[in-house]
């Protein structure tokens, strides 16, 4: 059986560190502040949203929330961003995304000033990751650096190969184990031999969208597994990419869903908002 990395405590243990750093700062008078805006009642961003605010809670910093209705005009939402870039006590800025659909969102999000782009998705953010100065890192696959850091795996030489390359996590984490002088492939939709590139991955990081898509037949023995997917099986319960009954027998290390990248994506957005700038 393989060893599970558990995100949820690993989790608690980052934003631990978030709140003794945020509460240093408070004594140097120094007070952290994250805006969120949500437009629309999607019932999933709802709960994202309000689990932001709680996480905001627990480690010190303060949170304003921007619910507007559904029907909100793009224009809107730009001066409302205009308004959080020059507000000097606002120092984090999340746009809870999917927009509706009459707002154009790469325009929103290339509005947010990438000073206070704490989730990473502004290009210069994601240009600074790619050169390697330092910038905001997009929380998901950031949290995942730590969840092997925090395990003790070191992924210095090893093959890491990720399925999936979106903008908010494949690619970034590529750019991100790179740096971790891991040697990458990055696999899609369009790769041929999928399941041969696997099985030659010392660390698998799963990104698809598709419910267990992953058996162990994709898996090398020993392997660690790091399933990022948020998906519902046959019955509507939350799974992964990764079948876990299959794969835990097979892998070294493995992550749970729920449990595993989840917990860490807000953990993240945390340190991002408390600057971003120290070593967790
Ligand atoms: P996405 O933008 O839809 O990207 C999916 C990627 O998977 C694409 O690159 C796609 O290839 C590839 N893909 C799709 N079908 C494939 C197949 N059969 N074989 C190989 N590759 C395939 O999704 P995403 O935003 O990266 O999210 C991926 C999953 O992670 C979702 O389940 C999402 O809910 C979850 N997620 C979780 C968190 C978290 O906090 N835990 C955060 C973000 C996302 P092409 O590029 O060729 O289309």
């Amino acid at each position: 059986m393989a060893e599970l990395i558990d995100g949820k405590k690993i989790s608690l243990l980052i934003k631990d560190e978030v709140k003794d750093h945020v509460s240093k700062l408070k004594e140097e008078g120094k007070e952290k502040a994250l805006a969120v805006i949500l437009v629309g009642e999607d019932p999933a961003s709802q709960v994202y949203v309000r689990n932001k605010k709680a996480g905001c809670e627990y480690v010190g910093i303060r949170s304003e929330s921007y619910e507007l209705p559904e029907d909100t005009s793009e224009e809107e939402i730009l001066s409302l961003i205009d308004r959080l870039n020059a507000d000097d006590k606002i120092n984090g800025i999340l746009v809870q995304l999917p927009l509706p659909k009459h707002i154009d969102e790469d325009k929103v999000l290339l509005r947010i000033d990438p000073k206070k782009d704490v989730d990473g998705f502004h290009p210069v953010n994601v240009g600074n990751l790619s050169i390697g100065t330092p910038g905001f890192i997009s929380c998901t696959p950031n949290g995942i650096i730590q969840l092997l850091k925090k395990s003790g795996i070191n992924a210095e030489g090893k093959h890491c190969v990720i399925i999936g390359r979106s903008n908010i996590v494949g690619k970034p984490m590529a750019n991100l184990m790179l740096r971790e002088n891991a040697t990458v492939t990055i696999c899609h939709s369009k790769t041929v031999n999928l399941k041969e590139i696997c099985k030659t991955a010392d660390i698998l990081i799963v990104a698809i969208g598709r419910a267990k898509m992953v058996d162990a037949s994709y898996v090398k023995p020993g392997a660690v597994v790091i399933d990022v997917g948020m998906d519902r099986d046959e019955n509507g319960k939350l799974c992964g990419d990764v079948d876990f009954e299959s794969v835990k027998d097979v892998a070294g290390y493995i992550t749970p869903v729920p449990g595993g990248v989840g917990p860490m994506t807000i953990a993240m957005l945390l340190y991002n908002t408390s600057g971003g700038d120290y070593d967790l």
